[in-house]
């Protein structure tokens, strides 16, 4: 691996349930894992709600493992928040929670939901996840936790994922901001995803195909051709203030990052 001045810089990847993270982003994280950067993945919620025959403990605790291995593929720890599908509300609890989150890794860099997406725990993840790296470093910003980690030096580069199928909830276009070339990453990606097997399997029994993988290839392929390559993902990058400006993934990735 060439040295890179990026290299163990810090990347933190929220989803809002287990397999989101592999979906929407694990073709970039497979390269910037590749550049030495250091991968955390983290999810909101336990994906409790992801089986119509299990209860909510059994899957919870099947998907904890699912994305702990599809994690460690990237040699990424992987934690859960701890809250339950399609519970998931925005208060003072969940955004200490998610505070402590970026306090404990103190990333560099911060991917997660798209803010207009098509269902709520997404875009509650993605508001929690700006507002944690807002308030991580505000010493007086308190988060009740019997061992609470210490405020950050500063905030995170913040970048959003695409939405599911690129739009919003009222089924219009999410905006892209720029595209990452993963087509010498797709093979990870679909080994990460391949790991959240409670998932693929429910859908192959439905479809009687492997639409779990199919639907991931298809979408990243649509991306890639919008911008001129085989596979791609879609990103937008938070540039309000006081988050930093510079696109920093197109930094690191060079030209395999194609802002349209
Ligand atoms: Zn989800």
């Amino acid at each position: 691996m060439k040295r890179s001045k990026f290299r163990n810089r810090v990347v933190l990847a929220v989803g809002a349930h287990p397999d989101d993270v592999e979906f929407l982003m694990a073709g970039t994280l497979a390269l910037l894992h590749r550049k030495g950067c250091r991968i955390f993945i983290a999810t909101v919620c336990t994906g409790d709600m992801g089986s119509t025959r299990l209860r909510s403990q059994e899957i919870a605790s099947i998907r904890f493992r699912e994305a702990e291995k599809a994690a460690s593929i990237l040699d990424a720890p992987y934690v859960c928040l701890g809250e339950s599908d399609l519970h998931l509300v925005f208060e003072n609890t969940t955004r200490f929670k998610a505070v402590e989150l970026v306090r404990r890794v103190n990333p560099d860099i911060v991917i997660t939901h798209s803010p207009e997406d098509y269902m709520i725990d997404h875009q509650l993840t993605a508001d929690l996840m700006w507002d944690a790296c807002f308030n991580a470093p505000i010493p007086n910003y308190v988060t009740n936790h019997a061992n609470p980690a210490k405020p950050t030096g500063r905030i995170p580069f913040l970048f959003y994922a695409d939405a599911i199928g690129g739009r919003n909830r009222f089924g219009e276009k999410v905006q892209v901001g720029f595209y990452v070339d993963i087509s010498s990453t797709i093979r990870v990606k679909e080994r990460m995803l391949a790991q959240h097997r409670s998932q693929r399997e429910w859908l192959r029994a439905q479809h009687g195909i492997d639409e779990y993988i199919l639907q991931m290839r298809r979408w990243a392929r649509e991306r890639g051709s919008e911008a001129g390559r085989k596979y791609a993902e879609a990103f937008r990058q938070h540039r309000g203030h006081p988050f930093p400006e510079e696109n920093i993934l197109a930094s690191i990735l060079g030209s395999l990052c194609i802002i349209p």
